[in-house]
């Protein structure tokens, strides 16, 4: 938990409630966390399903691993610590985005289960989706994307996770989309369906 630090401080209410920006976007703002080893396809199922969304005229958004540590937590790093402040930082930037009534999409490997516990914690109920983007470590290292695993196995890359740093699987996630074996045109869908089933989108 981050200390607070600021005394005398309270939060203000706008004139505008969420229930307007959503009656006026057509959706229920909400947070699809995804969650996997690197490489098992989180980032390529959140551009997809932001694609179709917004295709479909929903708003939808999403908050990408590299691009945030470009920025907002250009000071953190991999460690324990510096992987629990980044997800506290991610989840209220969700929070906030879902406020606001957007499809938020983050695609971290967030490999701790405490962390993204800890987010689910600061969000209604219902305002946070837990997705396990699910593919197996040969899967992920014989797709290598970024070329990350082979640094990992020759020492390069310390505290890489799946290799020298463990990953906590969710336990009781709202969707799984089992990568192994499906495409991206399979997984997008079923996450793009989810969303509609439970009327986040289509309203
Ligand atoms: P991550 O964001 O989890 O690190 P990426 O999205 O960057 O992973 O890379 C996943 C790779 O796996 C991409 O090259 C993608 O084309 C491929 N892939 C194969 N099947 C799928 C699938 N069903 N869903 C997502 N990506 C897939």
């Amino acid at each position: 938990m981050a200390e607070q630090k600021a005394t005398n401080i309270t939060w203000h209410a706008g004139h505008v409630t969420r229930a307007d920006r959503e009656t006026r976007l057509g959706q229920k703002g909400c947070t699809v966390w995804l969650t996997g080893l690197s490489g098992s396809g989180k980032s390529t199922i959140a551009v997809a399903a932001e694609k179709q969304l917004v295709e479909g005229g929903a708003l939808a958004y999403v908050l990408d691993g590299d691009n945030v540590r470009h920025g907002l937590n250009k000071n953190l790093g991999f460690s324990p610590e510096d992987r629990t402040e980044n997800i506290r930082r991610i989840g209220e930037v969700a929070k906030l985005f879902t406020d606001a009534g957007v499809i938020v999409f983050t695609s971290f490997i967030s490999p701790y289960r405490a962390d993204r516990d800890a987010v689910r914690a600061v969000m209604a109920e219902g305002d946070f989706i837990e997705v396990y983007v699910s593919a197996s470590l040969d899967t992920c290292e014989s797709r290598d994307v970024k070329g990350l695993y082979a640094k990992a196995r020759k020492g390069e890359i310390p505290e890489f996770t799946g290799i020298s740093a463990p990953y906590e699987a969710p336990e009781r996630p709202e969707l799984v989309l089992d990568t192994n074996g499906q495409t991206v045109e399979e997984s997008t869908r079923a996450l793009v369906q989810y969303l509609h089933d439970k009327g986040y989108v289509g309203r």
